[in-house]
């Protein structure tokens, strides 16, 4: 057997490993039986010691080192070896007992979180935050990395992204963002939203979101859609991607727009060259690519005057009876009203990375200049009245609203604005080369998803996201496109 053959034989292993948590994470989410969650833990558990196991054998780590390095091999099985390479070298120098502590503090923490949030008191969460602070900063030391602490959390999530690039990305927007919404908000442009409100039948939703999904070339044959309180996107396999959806009978937007994010995250999955499938590489590039590809499909694809044009019309023919006095540009103008709010995942897409710039900064000064976790509800309320010009009366709607912090995600949330940003991006250039427009006016999605399909989708993680923007634009991450986006659409709603 070759060096490749052993790596490729150990990551199958590891792959099939990952599956079967995969599975029985769907499971746990999507309406098992809340009698068998002990035995479902033990089994996860039990699979995880199995992972770490297989992670620190002694062969297949000097095996994945060297292949890492080794310029001679192909590249899928290199990017396979560099993926290891990174994945262990993350953890390699942190003592067992420190690690086995901290995983028994985070899967406490999701606990503390919830039951600060519900009394909306922060002071309950905040020891346990400053102990996970605690750790993630001696995991850093440990790694002896040459990058500055934050650097090397926003790495882990958007290899070769820097606080210096995102610096220069959240005062792009924020200068673009601020007075825009100051003009919109005294704007006489007048946005009903309401109609979006009337109930329609859960079994309703769930076919138009259907209908919707595969108009936007989400293939139900490989795939399945149920509900579950956060919508989330799982890829076991190009050949068997899952999403879920939060359905209520007063929120079809909610619905519509959450079916349409999904259903970006899992066309991206779908899409990922089947050859890689067992590798460790049929996943994503990163955070902020897969991102791209839902807000892509949500916000420039499904709220988009041309695709409404084309899928209200057939929607409100087919079931909306709900909506038969509401016109189309009606429709456009409400699915897209700005609205500047307290919560990031309601947000609307002009507000929405105002949101995660909030967190960007406050994530900053804790890892880079040692903020202390009693200061960040007060840093929380200054931030959210100079930028949205509106303040939390409470923690549970303030820091405590998202559950990133409780599971020591730090460095993640960048990657939600990037990922609008990215699509931009992508979109600018599309166009360059597809006459989007009329492809949308007209249904024909088709030809888009090819074109994803070839340039980000097929490679997985082959390619890194610089590569893939690299490739697409001929320049590197520029955040004038989305800058630009978000001005000429919202000056011509609000009439600017
Ligand atoms: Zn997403």
């Amino acid at each position: 057997m070759t060096a490749v053959e052993k790596l490729e034989k150990h990551v199958k292993e590891l792959s099939n490993i990952n599956y079967t948590k995969s599975v029985l994470f769907w499971d746990g989410e999507t309406g098992a039986p809340k009698s068998g969650v002990n035995e479902r833990g033990e089994a996860l558990g039990y699979l995880n010691s199995l992972y770490k196991r297989k992670m620190s054998d002694e062969e297949f780590i000097s095996l994945f080192s060297r292949l890492s390095e080794d310029k001679t091999i192909d590249l899928v099985p290199k990017r396979m070896a560099e993926e290891l390479d990174d994945e262990y070298k993350k953890i390699k120098n942190i003592p067992e007992e420190e690690y086995v502590d901290y995983i028994k503090l985070i899967n406490n923490a999701h606990m503390v979180w919830e039951e600060a949030k519900d009394k909306e008191d922060f002071d309950a969460f905040a020891p346990t935050l400053k102990e996970i602070i605690a750790y993630q900063k001696k995991f850093i030391d440990y790694r002896e990395s040459e990058l500055s602490p934050y650097n090397v959390l926003l790495d882990d999530y958007e290899p070769g992204m820097t606080m210096d690039k995102l610096d220069e990305f959240f005062s792009a927007l924020k200068e673009t963002i601020v007075p825009l919404l100051k003009e919109i908000i005294d704007s006489d442009v007048v946005v009903d939203d309401m109609f979006l409100k009337r109930d329609i039948p859960i079994e309703k939703q769930k076919k138009i979101v259907n209908n919707l999904v595969e108009m936007i070339n989400f293939d139900l044959g490989k795939g399945m859609i149920k509900g579950s309180a956060h919508p989330f996107t799982l890829g076991l396999s190009p050949l068997d991607v899952r999403f879920t959806n939060r359905y209520q009978e007063d929120s079809l937007d909610f619905a519509l727009f959450a079916g349409a994010h999904e259903g970006g995250h899992a066309i991206y999955e779908q899409n990922i060259d089947q050859n890689l499938i067992g590798t460790n590489l049929a996943d994503g590039a990163s955070m902020g690519m897969h991102e791209s590809q839902s807000r892509f499909y949500e916000n420039l694809i499904c709220k988009d005057i041309h695709f409404v044009r084309y899928y209200y019309k057939k929607l409100k023919e087919k079931y909306l009876d709900e909506l038969k006095d509401i016109d189309v540009y009606t429709f456009y103008k409400g699915i897209n009203k700005v609205t500047p709010g307290l919560i990031r995942i309601y947000a609307d897409e002009l507000t929405y990375s105002l949101h995660v710039m909030i967190r960007y900064e406050i994530e900053k000064e804790i890892f880079e200049n040692d903020l202390a976790v009693g200061m960040i509800p007060k840093l929380w309320e200054e931030k959210m009245q100079s930028y949205l010009g509106v303040v939390p009366s409470n923690d549970a709607e303030g820091p405590l609203q998202d559950v990133h912090w409780s599971g020591g995600m730090f460095g993640y949330f960048p990657s939600y604005a990037l990922g609008s940003a990215y699509a931009s991006q992508i979109m600018h250039f599309m166009r360059k080369e597809l006459p989007v427009n009329e492809l949308l006016e007209t249904g024909d999605i088709k030809q888009v998803g090819a074109w994803l399909r070839e340039k980000i989708h097929k490679y997985g993680k082959v390619k890194k996201p610089s590569e893939l923007i690299n490739d697409i634009s001929g320049e590197g991450f520029n955040p004038i496109y989305y800058a630009n986006y978000l001005k000429d659409k919202y000056s011509a709603i609000y009439e600017i």
